[in-house]
């Protein structure tokens, strides 16, 4: 059995009470795990806020090599931790490894800046007085991350905070926390003082409830569902805590008349069903220009055809390409709804629409990839973020028109444009509301740029230099000779 990590051991809950973690592609038992309760959680807190002072006073350079070894320890189990991920999360393992890939390279990139961050001196209006501008780390801080990237998403906010000089309980969400309890244990061999990197385990209406309650706390980064997010900004904010809170989305895919189309088809079919469709940052609603529309969708719909869903620890043999189940059994369901409530109002079924039929998919949560056309605008597939491989395709006339329905969405998280005409690509960078535009580019969170959403997709921001700052506090200080 997998266990919590506190104050540099390997621990079982107070209770000694477990929950399972089951394989999405077979429904059989992966391990399991401690279900931590409140205490767990007090404990991790006191254990990280009793850490604090050595870990911000350690030499930013110090820490830095330390992230760097982090970062190698988990490297060098690559192979080993893409397939855990892959049979607790689902994934394919080739995936699975392109997450870790893409953790790795946060971490070292958070290493590299730790030794980065620079102040200020500010001449002031007083007599033999100048001012100064100095960056502290908050204190204790909370990462509550979602099953759909667990390691990435545990990285963006682990990665930042321990740069900064801050320590950190993590809470994984309750179907994927084999991979984090891992990692957080090969980090650990890095060196960090005990109690610098923790990890409870155990559902969000306790564990995560009391991060968000608890007053040693002053940050929480969350990443989840924008309803919960909505919970955690009530009641961390209203304990003054900081809080980021990356959302979800609904992006937008905008394919102009001008666009390389078989580019943007390839854009379309990686941002879409990569990682089944289970991504914040997919494409989940497509406006294609009319003149190019049929040429595009025929396109994609052949290209989506290379999909064979299956268990993603084997290979879809070439030029097939293996996609994974969906997560949990109720996700699927959600996306059936929302299919069908398309259907009922009038949607084409271009691809898919359905469950894939023979007994290999009987215990999965598989769902074919699904092309809907004709979707009314008021259906719940563009008005509700769809979390899986269902991708509804619209036909425009024009670039305001694709923009003005862009917008329409209560999301605002990322979104693309398809063209190579400049004016075009100006006015998308203006007009489109979203935290982040790609232009003839794939949907991808680099970690060199802030990532985030502004509307119901959140605020704050992950990834970048930026999102040092949300784990420092700017200290003014003036001195007087
Ligand atoms: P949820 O909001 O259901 O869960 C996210 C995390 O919050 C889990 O660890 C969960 O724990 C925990 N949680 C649940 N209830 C509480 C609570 N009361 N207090 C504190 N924590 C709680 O989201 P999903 O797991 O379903 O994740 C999918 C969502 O995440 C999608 O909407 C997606 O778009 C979004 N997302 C956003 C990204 C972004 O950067 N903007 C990136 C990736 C995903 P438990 O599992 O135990 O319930």
């Amino acid at each position: 059995m997998a266990k919590m990590f506190i104050a540099g051991e390997s621990v079982d809950s107070v209770t000694g009470q477990t929950s399972e973690v089951r394989n999405p592609a077979t429904g059989e038992v992966v391990d399991s795990v401690p279900k931590g309760n409140e205490q767990d959680v007090r404990r991790a807190v006191d254990a990280a806020e009793a850490a604090f002072d050595e870990w911000a006073h350690t030499p930013a350079e110090e820490r830095a090599k330390m992230l760097f070894k982090a970062a190698a320890l988990v490297d060098a189990e690559r192979k080993s931790l893409s397939e855990l991920l892959c049979r607790e999360q689902g994934k394919p393992v080739m995936e699975a490894g392109g997450e870790m890939e893409h953790f790795h390279h946060g971490i070292e990139f958070y290493a590299g800046l730790a030794s980065k961050v620079r102040g200020s001196q500010v001449p002031l209006p007083a007599k033999n007085a100048y001012g100064m501008v100095i960056h502290k780390p908050l204190g204790v801080c909370g990462a509550i991350v979602p099953w759909n990237f667990p390691i990435t998403l545990m990285g963006t906010k682990v990665g930042p905070a321990l740069a900064a000089g801050n320590t950190v309980v993590v809470k994984p969400a309750s179907t994927t926390p084999l991979t984090t309890i891992r990692v957080i244990e090969l980090m650990n061999q890095a060196g960090f003082p005990k109690g610098v990197l923790n990890v409870v385990t155990g559902p969000g209406s306790v564990v995560g409830e009391e991060l968000l309650r608890n007053k040693k706390i002053r940050r929480i980064a969350f990443t989840g569902e924008s309803g919960t997010g909505k919970h955690v900004a009530e009641v961390a904010c209203g304990d003054f805590k900081r809080v980021t809170l990356e959302l979800g989305g609904s992006d937008p895919m905008i394919v102009c008349e001008d666009a390389d189309v078989q580019k943007a088809i390839t854009g379309a079919m990686v941002g879409r069903f990569w990682n089944a469709g289970q991504a914040c940052l997919a494409v989940k609603r497509l406006f294609v220009f009319d003149k190019v529309y049929d040429e595009f969708v025929g396109g994609l719909v052949g290209k989506v055809s290379r999909y064979e869903v299956g268990d993603g620890m084997t290979r879809a043999e070439k030029p097939k390409i293996r996609m994974g189940p969906l997560h949990t059994a109720q996700q699927r369901e959600e996306i059936e709804q929302q299919v069908k409530d398309a259907i009922d109002r009038g949607a084409k079924v271009l691809l898919g629409g359905a469950r894939p039929e023979g007994e290999q998919y009987a215990k999965g949560n598989y769902y074919l990839p699904t092309i809907l056309e004709n979707v009314p605008d008021d259906s719940r597939a563009v008005t509700e973020e769809t979390f899986g491989p269902v991708l509804p395709i619209f036909r425009v006339t024009s670039l305001d028109e694709a923009i003005e329905r862009a917008n329409k969405s209560i999301y605002g998280l990322g979104s693309s444009i398809w063209t190579r005409n400049l004016d075009n690509i100006e006015t998308a960078i203006d007009r489109l509301q979203a935290g982040n535009v790609w232009v003839n580019s794939l949907h991808y969170g680099y970690d060199e740029l802030p990532f985030g959403g502004v509307k119901a997709s959140g605020f704050g921001r992950e990834h970048g230099p930026e999102a040092l700052e949300y784990y420092l506090e700017p200290k003014g200080v003036v001195i007087t000779r």
